[in-house]
């Protein structure tokens, strides 16, 4: 929490906390320490595509962005030491029920400290659903203490602390900030949601997370994402892009050692990024031939598994070695249009996919994606996950949306496939 040096007050929420900016916390600050949308001139083009059904007033992009966002700096830490880490993260030993973090304070509705004393949270959040249940409004400008989470309960989805959009703008303060800033930068408008267990699992123990829990995980989200985009639209903002993610491990960018999901609820309505468009372009011109719907990927070799609901199989084309790709076997076009059996079922399937790959040696920091139509948009689409294990990568792949991968994508899925048999059986 900071302090104004004039007054000796003390501030909060401190400057961009729960994606805040006010009269109080921006009383140091400039435009340059908002949080930043800018895309990249040498490789932005308009949208020229009629088909979304835009309304014709904003003008759209795609191309490569950045969010800039100076205070995702301050997030903290999850582990104090390496071997603190190491130790925490060998799945063999007991899953650590009674260990203490960051969001331990928001769900007990109280601050907490560490074994020497030392403040880990202060208990101040801003709840957006409690499983499905709806609590604070999505554009709540004051965060607080809650009660106690009962322990009945599986997930809840929060406002993240460390956001990288501006959620709530002093319309003052607005004014001055774009007064300020040169024309091809804009102060970047959004929200970004974190959906956590209620008790305390490792994220890189992914496959020993009980299925209702990470089936709590999904349905907390859905609901908090439907909540915030219908708040969102009430509020005159339309064309939305919303991802929803998992970071799991230190190496993909999971700061918290606790199981959680995010999504980034874009409101800036100024178009989407460069592989959007190409799904989007790729789904129009298949046209009533959806590639997910018909394909047989590669007579059936690459399929890893196929249940009632989805199926999992390593993509042709991978972006890492492993790189497998989930989708729904209905047509649907957003994760928040998934049903209880679909969420349950993909909920078993992704832990069983995990404790394959874990035995497959493949590296325990993954990144999960659910790519989404945008709402608003009026296109065709077929929702898909991505589930990328992290590689370093090399130069050209910096320089192009390409990969190169060693492994074959179909002996990869051969090896997953071994390795699942045993689970399937069970
Ligand atoms: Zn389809």
């Amino acid at each position: 929490m900071g302090v104004d040096i004039i007054s000796n007050k003390r501030i909060f929420p401190d400057f961009m906390e729960w994606g805040i900016i006010n009269k109080e916390n921006f009383i140091d600050k400039t435009s340059y320490d908002v949080p930043i949308k800018r895309w990249d001139p040498l490789s932005t083009v308009i949208i020229q595509t009629k088909g979304f059904g835009f309304r014709k007033e904003r003008v759209r992009y795609y191309g490569h962005y950045a969010y800039l966002s100076p205070i995702r700096g301050k997030r903290p830490k999850g582990f104090k030491t390496e071997e603190e880490k190491n130790q925490f993260y060998d799945c063999s030993r007991k899953i650590k029920s009674k260990y203490k973090d960051v969001f331990t304070s928001v769900t007990e509705g109280k601050p907490i400290y560490d074994d020497w004393g030392k403040q880990i949270g202060d208990g101040f959040t801003i709840i957006i659903t409690e499983d499905e249940k709806k609590r604070d409004n999505p554009f709540l400008e004051t965060p607080h203490q809650i009660e106690r989470i009962p322990d009945s309960c599986k997930a809840i989805t929060l406002i993240n602390r460390y956001p990288s959009m501006a959620r709530i703008v002093d319309s003052d303060i607005e004014k001055e900030i774009k007064d300020n800033m040169p024309s091809h930068l804009k102060l970047s408008r959004g929200i970004n949601l974190v959906t956590l267990s209620r008790h305390f699992y490792p994220a890189l123990c992914f496959n020993l997370i009980p299925e209702d829990v990470l089936a709590g995980i999904f349905l907390s989200m859905k609901a908090a994402i439907l909540y915030c985009v219908q708040e969102a639209i009430d509020k005159d903002y339309y064309d939305i892009t919303v991802s929803p993610f998992f970071n799991i491990g230190t190496k993909v960018g999971g700061s918290q050692p606790r199981i959680h999901g995010q999504v980034y609820i874009d409101l800036n309505m100024d178009g989407h990024g460069s592989r959007l468009e190409g799904h989007l372009e790729a789904f129009k011109e298949m046209g009533d031939n959806c590639h997910l719907c018909q394909t047989t990927h590669g007579d059936s070799d690459r399929i890893i598994l196929k249940t009632n609901f989805w199926t999992f199989y390593a993509t042709g084309s991978p972006v890492r070695n492993y790189h497998i790709r989930a989708y729904p076997h209905e047509h649907i076009r957003r994760f928040t249009q998934l049903k209880i059996n679909q969420i349950n079922d993909f909920a078993n399937a992704i832990k069983m996919v995990f404790q394959a790959l874990d035995d497959t040696s493949i590296d325990k920091n993954r990144n999960i994606l659910f790519n989404c139509c945008p709402y608003g948009y009026d296109a065709d689409f077929h929702m898909f996950v991505d589930i990328i294990p992290h590689e370093i990568i090399g130069g050209a792949e910096m320089a192009d949306d390409m990969r190169v991968a060693r492994k074959l994508p179909h002996i990869a899925a051969a090896e997953v496939r071994k390795s699942l048999e045993k689970y399937l059986n069970k």
